[in-house]
C-alpha cells in the first residue's frame, strides 16, 4: 500500500490544505452510500458531506482547523464512513422532533484526551487514534449522545446523583449501532459481565438484554424511554424513575416487562444465559460467542425495518 500523504500540514496562507487526488480518493462517500456528495471547503479546513436519505438530509463536517495532522487522512475516511452508517441507523429509531440531522465532529489538537460531545458537535482528540488505532466506535457513543440530545437534570433516571442513564444509553447504543457490525469495536471495547458491572445503573449489557428480551416492534422500551425524558413533566420526574417507580411502569407497559421493577428484572438476567457470554473478539472480522448465541444486533435490524432503508452504505 503506498503512503499516503498527509491531508494538510498548516498550509501557508493562500495554499491548498485538501490534495484533491488524495480526498477524491479517500472521501468520496457517493460508492458507499448513494446520494452523498462531498464539498471540500478549503478555507474553514473542513470536509463536507450531504445526504438525502429516506427523506431525511443530513449532514456531516469533519472540521480540521483545529487539527495538527495526528489523525491519519485513512482514519479521518473511517470516521465519515461510520456517522453515515451508524447516525441515520439511530436517528431512524431514536429521533424526535429537535433531533440535530446536523452534525459537527472537531478533530482538534487540544482539549478532552479522548472524546465528547455537546449539542449537534462532537470533540474527538486530534492523538486519540493515533494512539489507539481500531477505538472508532467511541464516536459512535458520542454520535449517540447527539442523537439522545438535551436530557435534562429532574426529568431523568438518577442513583445515587448519578444520571446513569445518559453513559447507559450512549453505550447500548455503541454495542449494538457499533460501525461494520463490530468490526472495530468488538475487538476492543466488550460488554461487562456482571462481575465487572454488578447492578442495573452500571450494567450496559443489563439494558441490551432487557430490551433483546421484552421490546416488540410496538413498544420499544429504549425508544420509550428516550421519549418520556424528552418530555420533562412531573410524570417523568426524578422520583418516578425510582427501580420500582411509575416512569418505569410506563415504559414497560405492554411488554413482558410490565410490573416488574429493575432489582427483579436484574435477578432475571442474571439467570438468563446472556449474563455472562464474552462479547469479545480476537481478531476482526470474528463473532464473539454473545452475538453467536444472540443475534443482538440482527434483532435490532428485523424489528427495524424502517432502519435499514437508512442503512445505504455497501
Ligand atoms: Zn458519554
Amino acid at each position: 500500500m503506498p503512503q499516503t500523504p498527509p491531508l494538510m500540514e498548516h498550509p501557508a496562507a493562500g495554499s491548498t490544505p485538501f490534495d484533491p487526488v488524495v480526498a477524491a480518493r479517500l472521501f468520496d462517500l457517493s460508492e458507499i452510500a448513494d446520494g452523498i456528495s462531498l464539498q471540500l471547503r478549503e478555507k474553514e479546513r473542513q470536509l463536507f458531506w450531504n445526504g438525502r436519505i429516506n427523506d431525511t438530509d443530513f449532514s456531516l463536517i469533519i472540521d480540521l482547523s483545529g487539527a495538527a495532522g495526528h489523525t491519519s487522512p485513512e482514519q479521518i475516511a473511517v470516521a465519515a464512513k461510520l456517522f453515515w452508517y451508524c447516525y441515520p441507523q439511530m436517528y431512524a429509531r431514536f429521533g424526535l422532533p429537535d433531533t440535530p440531522t446536523h452534525v459537527t465532529l472537531r478533530i482538534e489538537d487540544f482539549g478532552y484526551g479522548i472524546a465528547e460531545a455537546w449539542d449537534d458537535q462532537v470533540h474527538i482528540h486530534d492523538c486519540w487514534l493515533m494512539e489507539n488505532p481500531t477505538d472508532f466506535d467511541c464516536l459512535t457513543h458520542e454520535f449517540a449522545h447527539t442523537v439522545q440530545g438535551d436530557w435534562q437534570d429532574g426529568y431523568m433516571p438518577i442513583h445515587e446523583e448519578d444520571t446513569y442513564m445518559v453513559e447507559r444509553f450512549a453505550d447500548y447504543c455503541r454495542y449494538l449501532y457499533a460501525f461494520e457490525n463490530g468490526r472495530y469495536n468488538d475487538t476492543g471495547w466488550e460488554l461487562q459481565t456482571p462481575e465487572g458491572e454488578g447492578n442495573p445503573f452500571d450494567a450496559v449489557r443489563f439494558w441490551v438484554w432487557l430490551d433483546y428480551t421484552y421490546s416488540t416492534p410496538d413498544r420499544d422500551i429504549i425508544r420509550e424511554m428516550n421519549c418520556c425524558i424528552h418530555q420533562r413533566t412531573e410524570a417523568y420526574n426524578e422520583a418516578a424513575w425510582a427501580p420500582d417507580g411509575s416512569a418505569w411502569q410506563a415504559v414497560f407497559a405492554g411488554t413482558g416487562a410490565a410490573g416488574k421493577d429493575l432489582f427483579a428484572l436484574w435477578e432475571e438476567y442474571l439467570a438468563s444465559g446472556m449474563a455472562y457470554l464474552s462479547s469479545g473478539v480476537a481478531k476482526e472480522g470474528e463473532t464473539a460467542p454473545l452475538l453467536q448465541a444472540f443475534p443482538l444486533r440482527e434483532a435490532i435490524r428485523v424489528r427495524y425495518a424502517d432502519a435499514i432503508r437508512y442503512l445505504n452504505v455497501k
